[in-house]
């Protein structure tokens, strides 16, 4: 079990246990109300007379008094009983005649309990719509309001001489070939046009701006650390890949068989998954340089989300 899953499951043992306290306090508040009496004036005087009580708590409200407490006889049996603000001071003196012990307090602590009742399923409510959020968010779900004005498409395109001695490297996969790219870096137009697209459409610049070619640092460099390089560049922009599309064209060799381990590679230097990269293979009809075996070329069109 990973980290997050874990964090999920225990939050849903909280949120179930949480849920399990509320109802429990709700039952149990509910038991106590059954077995309180709410007598009338007369009759808690009755009983104060009879010395059937000993305490008694006053809640002062603004306009009236709540009383709360037990009996003595019987026990365990507890009273609730509301006057108004007048007959307070006279009750008191009544009361403390009696020799009953009466108690004043401002705020019912029952009340704070009752204000948290009340709140809890709002708390939890917006508590399970931020988590649910997280999850369509972690699930790649995007906000359809923010959709349109989210997606930005960049396209790049890339060209290398071919000479011999040099190794033919195209999505960052070599292939077997008596000719390669004459470059700075490994020479991969795939990687490279798809860096420009990738930049562009996040407004970042080109491949020269972040990996100069004067730099000795890129001399001979795999170009896939171009693109891992992009991607964090992407992420720090909340720039998700939705897609890419992309044509390379050389006249030899055939690039149709290594496009899936060409994909792979891309999509992990990429951290997305393979089925969003297309590749296509076209050659230049014996025309020009490309024609002539002299050059590789691609063209890479890629759509990004903001996030
Ligand atoms: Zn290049």
């Amino acid at each position: 079990m990973n980290s997050s899953s874990f964090a999920k499951t225990l939050l849903f043992w909280i949120s179930f246990l949480f849920v399990g306290v509320l109802l429990w306090r709700l039952v149990s508040a509910n038991h106590i109300q059954t077995n309180e009496d709410q007598p009338s004036y007369s009759e808690f005087m009755a009983k104060v007379e009879a010395g059937d009580l000993k305490e008694v708590t006053m809640y002062l409200s603004p306009n009236s008094y709540d009383l709360q407490g037990e009996y003595v006889r019987p026990a365990n049996r507890g009273f609730h009983l509301t006057i108004p603000k007048e007959a307070a001071p006279a009750l008191m003196e009544q009361l403390r005649k009696k020799g009953v012990l009466v108690r004043v307090k401002e705020i019912r602590s029952s009340d704070w309990t009752l204000i948290l009742l009340n709140a809890a399923p709002l708390i939890l409510l917006v508590g399970f719509c931020l988590f649910l959020m997280r999850r369509m968010q972690s699930s790649g779900w995007r906000n359809p309001w923010r959709q349109s004005q989210g997606v930005r498409t960049g396209i790049g395109y890339d060209l290398h001489r071919l000479a011999e001695g040099r190794k033919l490297i195209v999505g960052g996969i070599e292939l077997p070939f008596d000719k390669g790219p004459v470059g700075h870096s490994d020479g991969d137009v795939l990687a490279h046009a798809l860096c420009d697209a990738l930049l562009g459409a996040a407004g970042l610049g080109d491949i020269g701006t972040h990996f100069p070619d004067t730099d000795p640092k890129w001399k001979g460099a795999n170009s896939l650390l171009f693109l891992e390089h992009a991607k964090k560049l992407l992420d720090e922009k909340h720039f998700a890949i939705e897609h890419v599309d992309a044509v390379v064209i050389t006249e030899k060799p055939k690039l149709g068989p290594h496009f899936p381990k060409m994909r792979e590679a891309l999509a992990k230097a990429l951290g997305i998954p393979a089925d969003k990269i297309h590749l296509k293979a076209k050659t230049n009809e014996g025309v020009d340089a490309i024609g002539r075996g002299e050059a590789i070329a691609a063209h890479v069109v890629a759509t990004l989300v903001s996030r």
